[in-house]
C-alpha cells in the first residue's frame, strides 16, 4: 500500500483563500480590518524568516501587519510595556510575541502579559482553559493545524483512536483537548510511555510531536492508519548540507499508513493560516460581530 499524501500546502493555500474573502466581508459590512502585531526579540535567523512569512502572507489576506523589532539586550520590563501598549491598542487585534526569547527574559511572564482576548497563540493560560472546558477559545495555531488536514483527510473522526506523542503545552496538550472535541479517543504518549511502538500501533490516527528525527518507524502504524507529523529536524547530509525530516521516518511510514503528510508541506504551512484565522476570529469576538470563519 502506497498512503495518500496530504499536501498541507495546498490544504493552507485554501484556508487563506477564505480568510481573505472573510477579511473583505469584515471590511465591506463592519469596516473591520483585523490587525496582528508581531513582536521579535534579538536576531534569530529561524524566527526572522518565519516572521517575515507571516508578514508578507497577512499583507496578502488584506489584513494589517505590524512589526516590532526588538534588540537581543532588551529587557523583561521593556518588553512587557511594549505588550501592555498594544494590549492597550484598539488596531490591534492579535499579539504574537515570537519565542524563543533571549535568556534574560522570562517567555511564562510575557505570555500571561498578553490580553487572552488578543492572545492569537492560544498559549495564555486562559484560552488553555477556555480549551480544556469547552468554552470558546483562541486555540494554538500548530495542533488546530493537524486537526484541519485530519478532517480534510479522513472527515468526521468521531470515535477514532487518536494517539498523540508528545505532551507539550504548544502541541501534544491542546491537540488532545481538540481531538476530544472531535470525539476521538485519546491518548497522549511522551517519553516514558511503556511500549510506544505498541501504543502507537493501536491509533486510527497517529500524531507525532517529538522533535527527534524519523523516530517513529514503518511498523509502528497500523496498516491504513492516518499520520499526521509535526516534527521540524535538520539533519546534516553526506554533502555537508542539511536537510529537514519529520519525525516520523516517512520513507517507511509510507508503504503502511492510509494518508500521511510530508516534512516540509504538511502540518508547516498550516500554522501560519492558522494564526491569520486566530486573528479573523479574535476581531470578530473583540467587536462583538459574527466571524465568518466560526463555521
Ligand atoms: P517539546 O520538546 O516541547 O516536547 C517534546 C515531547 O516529546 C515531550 O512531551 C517529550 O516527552 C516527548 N518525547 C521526547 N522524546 C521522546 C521519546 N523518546 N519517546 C516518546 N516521547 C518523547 O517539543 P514541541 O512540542 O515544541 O515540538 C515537537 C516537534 O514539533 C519539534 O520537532 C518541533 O520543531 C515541531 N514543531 C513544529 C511546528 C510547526 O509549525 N510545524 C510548531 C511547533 C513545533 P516528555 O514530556 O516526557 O519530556
Amino acid at each position: 500500500m502506497t498512503a495518500q499524501r496530504i499536501d498541507g500546502k495546498a490544504v493552507a493555500a485554501e484556508l487563506r483563500e477564505k480568510i481573505a474573502g472573510a477579511v473583505a466581508e469584515l471590511g465591506e459590512r463592519h469596516g473591520l480590518v483585523p490587525g496582528i502585531s508581531v513582536v521579535l526579540v534579538g536576531e534569530d535567523p529561524a524566527s526572522k524568516i518565519y516572521v517575515g512569512s507571516k508578514n508578507r502572507q497577512t499583507a496578502e489576506a488584506g489584513m494589517v501587519s505590524t512589526q516590532h523589532t526588538l534588540d537581543a539586550a532588551t529587557s523583561q520590563a521593556e518588553l512587557l510595556d511594549l505588550v501592555h501598549s498594544l494590549n492597550d491598542d484598539p488596531s490591534v487585534h492579535g499579539i504574537l510575541v515570537q519565542l524563543p526569547l533571549p535568556d534574560q527574559i522570562d517567555s511564562q511572564a510575557v505570555i500571561q502579559a498578553v490580553n487572552p482576548a488578543k492572545d492569537v497563540d492560544g498559549f495564555h493560560v486562559v484560552n488553555a482553559g477556555r480549551l480544556a472546558t469547552g468554552l470558546p477559545a483562541l486555540t494554538p495555531c500548530t495542533p488546530l493545524g493537524c486537526v484541519i488536514l485530519a478532517k480534510h483527510a479522513l472527515g468526521d473522526l468521531s470515535g477514532m483512536e487518536a494517539v498523540i506523542v508528545g505532551r507539550s503545552n504548544i502541541v501534544g496538550k491542546p491537540l488532545a483537548q481538540l481531538l476530544l472535541r472531535e470525539n476521538c479517543t485519546v491518548t497522549l504518549a511522551h517519553s516514558r510511555t511503556r511500549d510506544l511502538p505498541a501504543v502507537c500501533r493501536r491509533a486510527d490516527l497517529l500524531f507525532a510531536a517529538v522533535g527527534r528525527p524519523e523516530m517513529i518507524r514503518g511498523d509502528w502504524i497500523k496498516p491504513g492508519a492516518t499520520v499526521i507529523d509535526v516534527g521540524i529536524n535538520r539533519i546534516p547530509t553526506e554533502d555537508g548540507k542539511s536537510r529537514v525530516v519529520g519525525d516520523v521516518a516517512y520513507a517507511e511510514a509510507v508503504e503502511t499508513a492510509g494518508a500521511i503528510t510530508p516534512v516540509p508541506g504538511g502540518v508547516g504551512p498550516m500554522t501560519i493560516a492558522c494564526l491569520m484565522r486566530n486573528t479573523v476570529v479574535a476581531a470578530c469576538r473583540i467587536h462583538g460581530v459574527t466571524s465568518p470563519l466560526d463555521s
